[in-house]
């Protein structure tokens, strides 16, 4: 299992892990198989969405924030209820086609980590399952 290092600096925010994972593929030369992503945290999360346009991923996240804002009658001692229920809203693992050595990504998706609790250090680890 290979593992990506994120930094994130915002209390919320998409960052675009799609070079890191890339520069993994390549190293471990997987031609066919599977990508799998896993966010080992309980207020952070993956997802897979337009790369071209910014502009979507802030809407994203404003409407996150809309449906779940961050006061609330929540009963999560913590006080970071919003960020947990984000998480599980978004999920914790994608999978990603791997062929012909790339990932099966399509002309317009990249893959982001969700941060919902920041800013903080955070892992995501990978797992590439060759097919062939
Ligand atoms: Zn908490």
């Amino acid at each position: 299992m290979d593992k990506i290092q994120v930094t994130t600096h915002s209390h919320a925010e998409f960052i675009d892990i799609t070079p890191e994972l890339n520069s993994l593929l390549e190293k471990q030369a997987t031609k066919e198989g599977i990508c799998y992503v896993y966010i080992p945290h309980t207020t952070a999360a993956v997802t897979i969405n337009e790369n071209a346009d910014p502009s979507v991923r802030k809407d994203i996240l404003n409407e996150l924030n809309r449906m779940v804002p961050w006061s609330g009658r929540y009963t999560h001692m913590e006080g970071n209820a919003a960020a947990h229920i984000k998480a599980t809203l978004v999920g914790s693992s994608i999978s990603v086609p791997i062929t012909g050595g790339k990932l099966a990504l399509g002309t317009w998706q990249g893959i982001y980590f969700c941060e919902f609790d920041g800013p903080r250090r955070r892992e995501v680890f990978v797992q590439m399952i060759k097919s062939e």
